[in-house]
């Protein structure tokens, strides 16, 4: 597997998290989180449900600013940066609970993932305006070789919703792949997956990261996948660091084994 800190590689993280805080009401969902996910690693975050992972991706993304601490994206501040400006700065994310449009066809879903290079505040139809004019062909460069990628091919014009969960998920990071980003975030990707599904997010992931050189932060309960793909992984409690480092050193942490192992059964997927 590629090391991330072989080679001669930047060394600024990718993204950084220092002393995160956010809370809802009384309930504080994450706490004193410090992360750096280095370039091209793919870097896992587990825990239990309900131990802030969302929270977290939710901080760094916009979607629910921190109200202590600070992020730093490739060294700069994002903090409390608006999601449509963070996605701007090729940070890409797929949701854990499925976000694609019923009655649209994958293709369309996966357009819509060039969203990003629209000018703000323009509406979902005037997409196929914009398709249509002189940059079409550049877009859809992009959109047929991501299809290719994940191998879309052959469900590229049904509606997403008579896909299978795997082709759904696969869907979402398909979307995601086509705004090309840097860094990508993934929330439980291969949740409700059977195993062959499993493997081929993994194997995608990988590639994701291998030949794209995207750097991933990933989500993930299936500990074989964790310790399959992930070059480092941190583990949430309670929204508090309990680990962080490889992989096998994290899930062998006492720590870890009481808090996330323990309450493994609470996970349907
Ligand atoms: P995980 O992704 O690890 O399962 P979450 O980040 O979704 O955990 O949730 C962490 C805690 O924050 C939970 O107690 C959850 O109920 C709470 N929480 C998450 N999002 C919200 C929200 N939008 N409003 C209120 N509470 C929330
Ligand atoms: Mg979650």
């Amino acid at each position: 597997m590629n090391s991330p800190s072989s080679g001669t590689k930047d060394s600024t993280a990718v993204i950084e998290c220092q002393n995160l805080e956010r809370r809802f009401g009384g309930l504080v969902a994450v706490t004193g989180i410090d992360l750096q996910v280095a370039r091209g690693e793919i870097f896992g975050l587990v825990g239990p449900n309900g131990s802030g992972k969302t929270t977290l991706v939710n901080a760094i993304t916009g979607f629910y600013p921190p109200q202590r601490g600070r992020i730093l994206l490739n060294g700069s501040d994002i903090t409390g940066m608006p999601p449509h400006k963070v996605a701007r700065l090729k940070v890409a994310r797929t949701f854990q609970n499925l976000a694609l449009f019923n009655g649209m066809s994958a293709l369309d879903n996966i357009l819509l993932g060039r969203h990003i290079y629209l000018n703000p505040g323009v509406i979902k139809t005037a997409l196929y305006w914009w398709m249509s004019q002189k940059e079409e062909i550049a877009h859809r460069q992009v959109v047929e070789e991501v299809i290719e990628f994940l191998q879309l091919q052959a469900v590229r014009d049904d509606p997403v919703e008579t896909l299978s969960i795997g082709l759904k998920k696969r869907v979402e990071l398909a979307r995601a792949l086509v705004a090309e980003p840097n860094f990508l975030i993934l929330d439980e990707p291969m949740a409700g997956m059977n195993q062959e599904e499993k493997e081929y997010m993994a194997r995608f992931v990988l590639d994701a990261r291998d030949e794209r050189g995207i750097t991933v932060l990933l989500i993930e309960h299936h500990m074989d996948v964790v310790l399959g793909i992930c070059d480092r992984i941190m583990a949430l409690n309670y929204g508090e660091v309990i680990g962080t480092g490889l992989p096998r050193d994290v899930v062998a942490n006492p720590r870890v084994i009481e808090a996330y192992l323990g309450k493994a059964s609470q996970h349907a997927a």
